[in-house]
């Protein structure tokens, strides 16, 4: 073996060498991209207390993470979302139109805060008959307890019109069934399904996104159990003594493709 041979083998085995680290290099990303990692509280939350977003205790419109929702129509820019689920929202949107001309995804309602949130659940208590519970959990059948609601999320919207019936015909039940087979490309899936044991009742106008919301979901329910007193983890709202202990109930029961 003469030594130019020698060389031309050292450099053949260190060229294969430096091929496998490429590869194992290139696979590393890809192994990682199917086990995506959690996010940090930055990404998720901002600068704004975890349990303070995950309990709607912040204003939307001054959170540089919300956009309002544009492209979808002039009611829909009134609702605020988180950039990300805005934006596939809209993407959403495009794909829905060329599959179904003549459709549209107005927003009805985007984030809400605590605030806004109780405001609506104590007119609702107080209009309800029977005891705390009995007034609760009937207006629990749609509607959430302040703090509890993954609408302070920036998550979730309600689109078209609030009314399993009209998604059951004509253009809504089209619109129904392109979502169904098709939202989960855009990250969307419907939280509030028929046919579940406890939680909401069916919900065919509420829609979720999915990449935030299930982290949000998680951290909700953990940090709920934190609290030795489950009334005093929430902000005031009428029945909340009796109500806030099925409040994780509530939080948890979602259909499995939004988990
Ligand atoms: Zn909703």
């Amino acid at each position: 073996m003469n030594v130019v041979s020698t060389r031309r083998q050292r450099r053949t085995v260190l060229a294969l060498l430096l091929t496998l680290a490429a590869m194992v290099g290139e696979a590393k990303p890809t192994s990682l991209r199917q086990r995506p990692s959690h996010p940090s509280a930055v990404d998720l939350y901002g600068a704004t207390d975890p349990w303070a977003y995950l309990t709607g205790q912040f204003e939307p419109a001054k959170h540089p993470l919300f956009i309002r929702i544009r492209g979808l129509g002039p009611r829909s820019k009134r609702h605020w979302l988180r950039r990300e689920a805005a934006e596939a929202l809209v993407r959403m949107f495009r794909a829905l139109r060329q599959a179904i001309p003549g459709a549209a995804l107005t927003v009805r309602s985007g984030a809400r805060t605590f605030a806004f949130q109780a405001k609506v659940w104590d007119l609702r208590f107080h209009s309800s008959r029977g005891n705390a519970r009995e007034r609760g959990l009937h207006v629990m059948r749609w509607f959430a307890m302040p703090g509890t609601s993954r609408h302070h999320w920036g998550t979730e919207v309600d689109i078209l019109e609030f009314s399993n019936h009209y998604f059951q015909r004509g253009i809504g039940r089209r619109i129904y069934r392109w979502l169904q087979a098709n939202a989960a490309r855009y990250g969307y899936c419907q939280p509030f399904t028929r046919g579940r044991q406890h939680g909401y009742r069916e919900e065919r106008w509420h829609w979720s996104y999915r990449p935030l919301a299930r982290h949000f979901r998680q951290e909700w329910l953990r940090r709920f159990a934190r609290f030795p007193n489950p009334a005093t983890a929430l902000g005031p709202f009428a029945g909340r003594q009796t109500l806030a202990p099925l409040a994780p109930t509530y939080v948890a029961n979602v259909d499995p493709g939004c988990r």
